[in-house]
């Protein structure tokens, strides 16, 4: 709880990251929660690691530790053969009870456009997993526009784009979500005034809040309490979007 309200953190990674050397614990996660007042968070695997099953059990073992405190996410090289991506995101699914599969096409170069993603998007959707994709960096399969195509071919399946495209393609973002009811926004990385700019074009109960790294996580919830939003605004972002996307 933060000046009561309950703060759901969608965008954090738990594991270790073979490309960037960093590594995150279960409980240094819940240190950085608790100092600013976040009652859940999303765990991710960083997206190049040395072994997605063994990181996906170590997100297990978080979420089986606090139940109340973490959701979980599948991460892994979608260009694994077919019967191995399918076996490991029905793993996460069916036996741990994740709620979200990840692309993060900066390291995983999969083209949201061509027909040879859906794949992935199918897979999403029979596991009832909500995608969450990271955008921006990474261009141009990272662009948020490339999501609309996704969306529209799996009109029920929760597409959310992971830092709004970053402060170069956060309209973008905004026009995406414009267009398509299935796609959500994720607000991590973006300066509170586009964050204000992304709120007054798309309605709260497509926005979410994300914090990526603990460092930045005082920063980014921070801002959406000094933005001036009205409660029902604020109470959407940071708790009721995520509760329904993930189907908590
Ligand atoms: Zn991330």
């Amino acid at each position: 709880m933060r000046d009561g309200y309950r703060v759901f953190d969608t965008h954090t990674h738990l594991g270790a990251a073979r490309h960037s050397g960093r590594t995150a614990t279960a409980g240094e996660l819940l240190r950085h929660m608790d100092r600013s007042g976040v009652d859940r968070s999303l765990l991710i695997p960083f997206p190049v690691v040395d072994d997605y099953r063994q990181q996906h059990n170590l997100i297990a073992a978080a979420i089986r530790a606090h139940p109340d405190r973490f959701t979980g996410a599948a991460c892994l090289n979608p260009f694994v053969s077919p019967d191995e991506f399918q076996g490991e995101v029905r793993r996460c699914a069916e036996e741990f009870g994740f709620r979200a599969l990840k692309l993060q096409p900066q390291y995983q170069p999969l083209n949201p456009v061509s027909r040879r993603s859906d794949f992935f998007f199918e897979t999403a959707a029979r596991y009832s997993l909500a995608v969450v994709a990271h955008t921006g960096s990474g261009a141009p399969f990272a662009l948020p526009s490339l999501f609309i195509s996704a969306a529209r071919r799996f009109p029920e399946l929760p597409i959310i784009l992971g830092h709004a495209g970053g402060s170069v393609y956060y309209l973008e973002a905004i026009v995406a979500a414009q267009v398509c009811p299935n796609i959500f926004i994720e607000l991590s990385s973006l300066m509170p005034h586009h964050c204000a700019e992304v709120i007054a074009h798309v309605e709260p109960l497509r926005l979410m809040a994300g914090s990526d790294l603990p460092e930045s996580l005082e920063a980014e919830i921070g801002k959406l309490f000094t933005l001036d939003l009205t409660p029902e605004t604020r109470r959407a972002i940071l708790w009721e979007t995520p509760l329904r996307v993930f189907g908590l």
